[in-house]
């Protein structure tokens, strides 16, 4: 904990800067990504995470600055979650299926390797009962899980998942943040977005952003009350950050999440 030797470098974002029309949505951000190593993005709605993950992805472009190496390493990217039932009319099966067509081709066949990835990624997120299912049958937590066994099945070198455990059941919560946990063992850059400090607290590093970098570092030196104030300002309310069993240790926002995404 604490340092990123021995943990090799992934990608490097210099002074990216991202402009919608007259909108900067992020402003010179300097930031690394290491192999093995977690990153917690917190900040308000509106602080600019959801556009990280974007370039992170290579979805979004810069306005300015530079994101390498290029090409970027493959990445896996669960995006927020939406609304229920406005999928589409496939089984959990198929969507976890999709994780694999990168390699396979569209029409192509999956191999042993195929099968195998799916399997192992169906069964570390507990959805191997519901793969015959509809996937809009599914509860939030379930289709999450469905979601991010996708992901893990493409055996990405960086997982992206943006805010991930917001609103789910406290199992599927646990056991995303066992999953985060095992990936980076095996040197896969995780990298979520949260408003939950306690989430937060479980990666390596922080990121706190308001458009900008105000702060990264580990858990701890980050998620300080003047560094939180500075980041969310008079939403914060109160100092909730050491309250560990208190549920509501989210730093409050104008509500849990939007849809508009
Ligand atoms: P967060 O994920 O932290 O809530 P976002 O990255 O989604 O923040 O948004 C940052 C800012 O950029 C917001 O003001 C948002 O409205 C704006 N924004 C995000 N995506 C777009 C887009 N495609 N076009 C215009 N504005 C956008
Ligand atoms: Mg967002």
């Amino acid at each position: 904990m604490g340092t990123d030797a021995g943990h090799d470098l992934r990608m490097r974002l210099e002074g990216v800067t991202v402009d919608f029309g007259r909108l900067r949505a992020l402003d010179a951000i300097d930031l690394e990504l290491r192999a093995g190593r977690s990153l917690a993005l917190i900040g308000a709605n509106g602080s600019g995470k959801s556009t990280l993950l974007n370039v992170f992805a290579g979805l979004i472009k810069p306005t300015s600055g530079r994101v390498s190496p290029a090409p970027l390493p493959p990445v896996a990217y669960v995006r927020q979650h939406g609304p229920e039932g406005n999928w589409l009319p496939l089984t959990a099966g198929e969507v976890l299926r999709m994780g694999r067509y990168r390699s396979t081709g569209w029409w192509g066949r999956f191999t042993d390797a195929d099968r195998a990835s799916m399997a192992d990624a169906a069964g570390r997120m507990a959805v191997t009962d519901l793969l015959d299912r509809s996937f809009d049958e599914l509860s939030g937590g379930q289709r999450q899980r469905v979601m991010i066994a996708q992901a893990l099945a493409q055996q990405p070198e960086v997982l992206l998942l943006d805010e991930p455990i917001t609103g789910l059941d406290l199992p599927s919560q646990e056991l995303i943040l066992q999953m985060i946990e095992g990936e980076t063992t095996k040197g896969t850059t995780v990298v979520i977005s949260t408003h939950h400090l306690d989430e937060a607290r479980h990666c390596d590093a922080v990121a706190l952003l308001a458009r900008r970098l105000v702060a990264i570092g580990t858990p701890d030196a980050v998620l300080t009350p003047a560094g939180l104030r500075e980041a969310f300002g008079p939403r914060l309310l109160g100092d909730h950050t050491h309250h560990r069993h208190d549920t509501e240790l989210l730093v409050l926002d104008d509500h849990g999440h939007d849809h508009t995404h």
